[in-house]
């Protein structure tokens, strides 16, 4: 989508892991093959006794080794449960796993199943090199990827409607027809994709459809929340770009004036909470009272800097989760309906809810229509 320079994106994974007490360390890539590539780092990682990592090898290797990682016994049971049964400690578990674990799936381990983090650990760590070399946004999202996506849409003689509430979709003989808008027009179609999140396609379809196998599996997703506070400082008080934060409930810290270059004088922080369950009942008062002080620990340049603005934002239902036992809602692009098909991160593409698992879905649904036609 020509995009891609709009994004900061690393040459080789590293990730900076701080504690408040002032131990450094990080998770980095050596250019070696994988798994190898994560040992140097890994052996000097500052947060886990050398018991913790004797212990982690081995389990990391069965994870490597795992050919059939999406079969049914994984998916039944928890990552924890399994990072127990093979010697994991509450340590190991905390400042290692659940480090990698939390900020990718927005859950922690006790809740993710034992599959889902398996094709995490091996996409992004074990059979790849480069599978975990992080990118970001300098920008906006919007400024990042909205505007190229639609102007590339349009310069290929596509039709962008924005801003357009979709009311029902309409079925006529077992196939679609087309789409009623909340503004009273209609649009009809020869194919329809739908990239909704579950809970509104659900709403969208006629009753006898909505109750009936599959789509009956749509609306039953659980969510994970993620609160994001946003501090504004009258100082530098941050030398990284981003940092993760380990025996602290910090979990990453953004720095966004270095990220995105902004004038200052002061930095420009967001802490990003995900699995935020403990975070979410709490007021915008209590989480500054809360945070706030986690920041003075954590980096001693906030101890005296004034803070100029505070805002929270919380997302409820900001991710499905990928429960044990719980695979069974993720449809398949293709429906009951001949020219109805499915895409969205929810779909079933072996995806945690993230924007690759998104583009995968759309791109399968494009390539059965490419096919068909
Ligand atoms: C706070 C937060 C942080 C995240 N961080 C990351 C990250 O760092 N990396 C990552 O990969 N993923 C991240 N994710 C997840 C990522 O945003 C999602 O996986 C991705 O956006 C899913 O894309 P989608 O197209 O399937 O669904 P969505 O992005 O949810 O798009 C669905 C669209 O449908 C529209 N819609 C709903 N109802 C109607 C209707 N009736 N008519 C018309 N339109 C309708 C909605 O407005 C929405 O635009 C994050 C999510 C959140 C909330």
């Amino acid at each position: 989508m020509g995009a891609l320079d709009g994004a900061a994106r690393q040459k080789r994974l590293r990730v900076e892991v701080r504690s408040p007490e002032g131990r450094n360390g990080g998770l980095a890539a050596a250019p070696l093959p994988a798994p190898l590539h994560l040992l140097p780092s890994f052996l000097r990682y500052p947060h886990l006794s050398l018991r913790d990592k004797l212990r982690a090898v081995p389990a990391l290797l069965r994870i490597r080794r795992e050919r059939d990682w999406g079969r049914a016994e994984l998916r039944a049971v928890s990552f924890e449960e399994w990072l127990r049964r093979n010697g994991q400690s509450d340590r190991a578990i905390a400042n290692f796993w659940d480090l990698i674990v939390v900020p990718a799936l927005n859950d922690a381990s006790r809740d993710i199943s034992a599959a889902m983090a398996f094709m995490l650990f091996r996409t992004a760590l074990l059979c790849d090199a480069h599978g975990a070399d992080v990118g970001y946004a300098r920008s906006g999202l919007s400024d990042l990827m909205g505007d190229p996506i639609e102007r590339r849409l349009r310069e290929r003689g596509a039709e962008v409607l924005l801003g357009r509430t979709v009311r029902r979709i309409l079925v006529e003989d077992g196939a679609v027809t087309g789409v009623a808008l909340a503004d009273g027009g209609a649009l009809t179609a020869d194919w329809c994709v739908s990239a909704l999140p579950p809970h509104a396609l659900s709403a969208l379809l006629p009753d006898d459809l909505r109750a009936a196998p599959p789509f009956d599996a749509a609306g039953t997703h659980a969510y994970s929340p993620i609160v994001n506070l946003h501090v504004w400082y009258d100082r530098p008080v941050a030398d990284f770009e981003w940092a993760a934060f380990v025996d602290s409930p910090l979990q990453f810290v953004f720095n966004k004036t270095r990220i995105a270059a902004l004038p200052g004088p002061g930095d420009y922080l967001t802490v990003s909470l995900s699995a935020a369950w403990e975070w979410w009942p709490l007021s915008k008062e209590e989480l500054r009272e809360r945070f706030t002080a986690e920041l003075a620990r954590a980096l001693p340049r906030a101890r005296d800097a004034a803070i100029q603005r505070f805002i929270v934002v919380k997302e409820q239902r900001a991710t499905f989760r990928s429960l044990p036992g719980g695979a069974g809602n993720r449809l398949p692009a293709r429906t009951p309906l001949p020219n109805l098909l499915l895409a969205g991160d929810w779909t079933d593409t072996g995806w945690p809810a993230t924007m690759e698992g998104a583009v995968r879905s759309g791109n399968a649904a494009a390539a059965i229509i490419v096919a068909a036609r």
